[in-house]
C-alpha cells in the first residue's frame, strides 16, 4: 500500500453497504432487491460497491447507460442488470450478447431491439416501462397497447422475451402525495392489461428507495434501491440514515495544505466574500468543486478539523477552500473531514446538501474522478450473508 496520504480521499466502507443491503431486504422481504449502480454507483464506484449488494443479498443490478451494465460485464459481473437509458444506435446488440435485460420505453427502441436481435440470433430480454404519471421516460398509457402488442408479436417470433413490467414514482421521497396513489392503481391498470394480453414477466417493479422504505403496497416481485444502498436518506422527511437503518458508506477526507495567521481585516478566497474580523488562524482545504465539492456551499460547507466543525469561509474554489479556526490552531497534514456518517461528530452528505440548496444524491454522485476511492471492510469475514 501507499503511504502517501493522499490530498483528498473518499473513503468506501462495504461493510455498510451489506448491512445496508440486508437492511433494505427485511423492509422488502417478499421482494428482490435491485441494487441500481449507475452513475459509478452514486460516486461510491460501481464494481466493488455491486460485489458487496451482491454478497448480501441483492439479485439484480441496474444501471443507466448500456456502457454502464457491459462495464460491469467486462468486470466479471453475471448477475441479471438492466438498463434503462437507451438512445437510437444501442448499442443493443452488445447489450443482449452480455445477457443485459433492457428496457423499451417506445415503438423506436422496440423495433431497434428486435433488429438488433435478429442480427445476433439470440432472444433478447426486454422490460416494457410503463409512463404511470413522473412524466419522464415510459410509455404513456394511450400508447401502451400498440407496444404490448408489438412486444407480444416479437415474443412469438422469438426475438425477444418481456422478462419484466416497470415504471418509476414522480413523489415518493413525499409520503402521501396524492400521485402516490394515482401512479399505483395506473401501474396495476398497465400490468393488467399487458397480463390479460399473454405477457408473463418475471418482475413486475415501481419502487426506489424511498418508496422501499415507506410504501410496502409498491414492492411487487422486485425493489429499485439505489441511495439507500449507499446508506444516505433519501430526504430529510423520511428521517436520518440512523432513524431509517441505514448507515452512510462514504467518508470525504482531505489533509489540511496549510495553516497560517492572519491579521484581522483579511479577505478570504476569491472575492473577498469572507474578512477575518479579529486576528486567527486559517487552514486550507484542498478540495474544491472540480473535487466535487459545490461552490453554491461556498460560505456554508460544513468540515470536522481540529476537532470542530467549521465552515467554509468565502468563496470554494476549483482546488480548494479555507475555514477561519479562530484562536485554535490545527497542524498541516491533519485530517479533515468534509462527511461521513456523522457519528463521530463530521457532517453528513445531507449537511452538504443543504448548504448547498440540493440534494444528497447531488453531494455524493458528483465527487469526481480527481478523487482517489479507498475501500473499507472489503472482506466480510463472518457476517451474515443473508
Ligand atoms: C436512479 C433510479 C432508481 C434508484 O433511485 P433511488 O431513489 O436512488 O433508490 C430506480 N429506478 C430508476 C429508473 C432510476 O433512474
Amino acid at each position: 500500500m501507499n503511504e502517501t496520504p493522499p490530498r483528498v480521499r473518499a473513503e468506501i466502507d462495504l461493510a455498510a453497504v451489506r448491512g445496508n443491503v440486508r437492511a433494505l431486504r427485511e423492509r422488502a422481504p417478499r421482494s428482490e432487491l435491485m441494487a441500481v449502480v449507475k452513475a459509478d454507483a452514486y460516486g461510491h464506484g460501481a464494481v466493488p460497491c455491486a460485489r458487496a449488494a451482491l454478497r448480501a443479498g441483492a439479485t439484480w443490478l441496474g444501471t443507466a447507460t448500456p456502457q454502464e451494465a457491459l462495464a460491469l460485464r467486462a468486470a466479471g459481473i453475471t448477475t441479471r442488470t438492466l438498463c434503462w437509458l437507451w438512445t437510437p444506435g444501442g448499442p443493443w446488440r452488445e447489450a443482449i450478447e452480455a445477457d443485459v435485460d433492457v428496457a423499451v420505453s417506445g415503438m423506436w427502441a422496440l423495433d431497434e431491439v428486435l433488429a438488433a436481435a435478429r442480427a445476433s440470433g439470440r432472444t433478447a430480454r426486454v422490460q416494457l416501462k410503463a409512463d404511470t404519471g413522473l412524466g419522464r421516460n415510459g410509455c404513456q398509457p394511450a400508447d401502451w397497447p400498440e407496444l404490448v402488442q408489438a412486444a407480444l408479436a416479437a415474443q412469438s417470433e422469438g426475438a425477444i422475451k418481456v422478462t419484466g413490467l416497470w415504471s418509476h414514482f414522480a413523489c415518493a421521497d413525499e409520503p402521501g402525495h396524492p400521485s402516490i396513489a394515482a401512479q399505483l392503481a395506473l401501474f396495476r391498470d398497465m400490468v393488467g392489461y399487458a397480463e390479460k394480453e399473454g405477457l408473463e414477466p418475471e418482475v413486475r417493479h415501481i419502487a426506489n428507495s424511498p418508496a422501499t422504505l415507506t410504501l410496502p403496497d409498491s414492492h411487487f416481485d422486485l425493489v429499485r434501491t439505489g441511495l439507500a444502498v449507499y446508506g444516505v436518506s433519501p430526504a430529510p422527511e423520511l428521517g436520518t440514515s440512523a432513524q431509517l437503518g441505514l448507515r452512510p458508506a462514504m467518508s470525504l477526507k482531505a489533509s489540511v495544505a496549510l495553516v497560517k495567521g492572519v491579521p484581522a481585516g483579511h479577505g478570504v478566497s476569491y472575492g473577498h466574500h469572507y474578512v477575518t474580523g479579529h486576528e486567527t488562524n486559517l487552514a486550507l482545504i484542498p478540495a474544491g468543486y472540480a473535487d466535487g465539492i459545490p461552490r453554491h456551499a461556498s460560505g456554508r460547507g460544513p468540515v470536522l478539523v481540529g476537532g470542530k466543525v467549521r465552515t467554509a469561509a468565502g468563496r470554494v474554489a476549483m482546488d480548494q477552500f479555507v475555514v477561519d479556526l479562530g484562536a485554535d490552531t490545527v497542524r498541516t497534514g491533519d485530517e479533515a473531514v468534509l462527511f461521513g456518517p456523522g457519528d463521530a461528530g463530521e457532517p453528513t452528505a445531507e449537511d452538504w446538501a443543504r448548504a448547498a440548496g440540493t440534494i444528497a444524491y447531488e453531494i455524493v454522485t458528483r465527487i469526481g474522478p480527481r478523487v482517489p476511492r479507498v475501500y473499507l471492510n472489503e472482506d466480510p469475514g463472518s457476517e451474515a450473508t443473508s
